[in-house]
């Protein structure tokens, strides 16, 4: 249930209602928009409704909301959420572009491409430590020394670090280092590991499972932002099809229906979408044009040596001419690199 408040409800008002509805065993989650203050009561949905909510003072109105996912919803929200991540800003106008090697492997790669990064004008280093490889033979990542080693190309370049969470056991020590955590593909609907990270303070940035509708998507944000934690940003990162071509479909689509359905940002992953670099610009422009809040997009220092994902990722000069395109057509559509 959602309740409105009255644009003249005062902060007493907004805290009797939270009260009402936590006294219940609801959960009350506040919203304060630019005219409007709304209350998403998560609970009980019988015992919610029994409450006579719509007699306390400054309550507009009580309405239902009848999607599976309520918090993350445009209904629940109408402006976009703006997250900000040591300054750089993702959603709301604000567009990121995220870039880095699929897998931190040595200092060297990991200043290079750190580098590489800054200088094309990125806004935050990609990097895996913890790997989730399809071969339990393949190159798994650094654990914690990748960590470090991403939390040395920050103290250099300034850039915030986007890196992978795998497991709940392993969450204390990436918390520790990652400016925004990220669940991968694979554990979408690893519904502890969300809880869990729904319970931090730290941005998440949620990849679209391979075989996962849109509304399955959205529910496991509502998994992170019902545990508290509001700063989600959902990624585009293809699924799987019957097509061959490219080593999943990118689902373009997918960029205006989720803006449509929720305020959270969206932002689109090109590398993983095709599997190919020559391919990476054309649906970046495409993501740009669809209205994706931002990019996250794999480049390497030397491709041919990548412990992983290599064939997919951009070398320097490739990434540095990928970000001006991308930025002349950011510009375009009114929104600004952050
Ligand atoms: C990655 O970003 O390196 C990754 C493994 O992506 P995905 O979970 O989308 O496959
Ligand atoms: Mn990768």
């Amino acid at each position: 249930m959602m309740i409105v408040m009255r644009e003249s409800a005062t902060e007493e008002q907004v805290a009797q209602v939270v009260a009402r509805l936590e006294d219940a065993g609801a959960q009350a989650h506040v919203s304060r928009g630019q005219r409007v203050t709304v209350i998403g009561a998560i609970g009980d949905r019988e015992e919610i409704t029994a409450l006579p909510l719509e007699a306390l003072p400054g309550v507009d109105r009580v309405v239902a909301i009848l999607k599976p996912y309520k918090l993350v919803s445009r209904e629940f929200q109408a402006a976009d959420t703006v997250i900000d991540v040591r300054g750089r800003k993702v959603g709301g106008g604000h567009f990121a572009v995220i870039a880095g090697p699929c897998s931190v492997e040595t200092e060297e790669q990991v200043m290079a491409a750190a580098r590489a990064v800054k200088e094309a004008g990125g806004s935050m280093m990609r990097g895996g430590a913890f790997k989730p490889r399809t071969s339990p033979y393949a190159f798994q990542g650094l654990g914690e020394d990748g960590l470090k080693l991403l939390a040395q190309a920050r103290d250099a370049t300034g850039l915030p670090i986007v890196t992978e969470v795998m497991d709940p056991r392993d969450l204390e020590i990436v918390l520790a280092y990652a400016d925004v955590v990220q669940i991968g593909a694979r554990n979408m609907q690893n519904f502890l590991l969300l809880a869990e990270v729904g319970r931090a303070g730290t941005p998440v940035l949620i990849k679209r499972g391979l075989a996962a509708t849109i509304e399955e998507w959205l529910m496991a944000a509502e998994y992170v932002v019902k545990e508290g934690n509001r700063e989600v940003i959902l990624c585009e990162r293809g699924i799987r099809t019957f097509e061959t071509s490219t080593r999943n479909t990118l689902d373009i689509g997918a960029v205006p229906v989720v803006r449509q359905l929720s305020h959270l940002p969206v932002v689109v992953d090109p590398s993983h979408a095709t599997g190919r670099p020559d391919l990476v610009l054309p649906l970046s422009l495409a993501a740009v044009a669809a209205g994706a809040d931002g990019l996250i997009v794999e480049t390497h220092p030397n491709p041919q040596h990548a412990l992983c994902d290599g064939p997919q990722s951009l070398p320097p000069d490739a990434f540095a001419e990928f970000a001006t395109r991308v930025r002349d057509l950011v510009a375009f559509v009114g929104k600004t690199v952050s």
